[in-house]
């Protein structure tokens, strides 16, 4: 499916990205495992190993996807490694949960620079490469919270709703150029984000799903890896919710 692909899947040291990051390998793609800071290279060179072990191909690259010169470094460096790029995911993100009383102007700012002003980074800088290619894949990642709201999570809503009005933005701005831009929509899914929550808490959100389970990382990485496909190409500004029916 994604066979002599290019991807880079930001923020993919754990979690949903390392997920799609071992899917994407698995279905043929040359895989950046990009992970934000010096101290958590170890942990995406784990990524790059488990998926090489297995006979794909990967390699680990440093950029905060919310700093423009190391994301601008870190796409030549995949196109000089790999000669290209036709996909990027934009997984990272970050919560810094509180009610809007106790929510600091400081905690809004980084959860929005990350999920909302790090997307825009990451694919403004792709998309001009894949604009000259004349072929390119975007897959933004917005959040059930982005469309319902979610308490506490002001700062993370609103970056999630963000994504949205980019990915359409985007879409429009780079169809003609044989860029497609799109966004899944997770809900609530097996991660270290989500081990942290309580687990009488967990059972009754997993009560409210109507599969009574909790996603798992591949089931947003196969539903990723379709919109990141050739074959999606009829498809762009679409928003793709993955979240056992929990929003209908
Ligand atoms: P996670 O386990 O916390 O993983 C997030 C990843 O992003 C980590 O690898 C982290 O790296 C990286 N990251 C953080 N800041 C970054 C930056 N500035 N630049 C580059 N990478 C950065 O989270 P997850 O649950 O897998 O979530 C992945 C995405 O899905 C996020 O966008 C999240 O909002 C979204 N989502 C998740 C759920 C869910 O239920 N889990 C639901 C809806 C949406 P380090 O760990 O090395 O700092």
């Amino acid at each position: 499916m994604l066979k002599d692909q290019v991807a880079i899947i930001t923020g993919s040291s754990q979690g949903i990205g390392s997920g799609i990051a071992k899917y994407f390998a698995k279905k043929g793609a040359s895989v950046v495992v990009n992970y934000p800071f010096d101290g958590e290279a170890e942990k995406a060179q784990a990524v790059v190993e488990e998926i090489t072990a297995d006979g794909g191909k990967a390699i680990a690259l440093k950029a905060n996807v919310a700093d423009e010169e190391e994301v601008t470094k870190m796409v030549e460096d995949t196109v000089k490694e790999f000669g290209k790029l036709d996909i990027l995911v934009n997984n990272a993100g970050i919560t810094r949960d509180s009610s809007v009383k106790k929510m600091t102007v400081e905690n809004f700012k980084m959860v929005i620079n990350t999920n909302l002003v790090g997307s825009f980074i990451t694919s403004k800088i792709a998309a001009e490469v894949m604009a000259s290619q004349g072929y390119g894949r975007i897959v933004n990642t917005s959040s059930i919270a982005g469309q319902e709201g979610n308490f506490g999570q002001a700062n993370y809503a609103a970056s999630k709703s963000g994504v949205l009005g980019l990915t359409k933005t985007f879409a429009r701005e780079y169809a003609r150029k044989g860029v497609t831009v799109n966004a899944v929509s997770p809900g609530f899914i097996r991660t270290p984000m989500t081990d942290a929550i309580p687990e009488d808490i967990r059972n009754n959100m997993i009560n409210e799903i109507p599969v009574k389970r909790v996603g798992e990382p591949e089931d947003i990485a196969a539903a990723t890896a379709f919109l990141a496909s050739k074959e999606a190409g009829f498809i762009t500004g679409q928003l793709l919710p993955i979240n056992g029916g929990l929003n209908m």
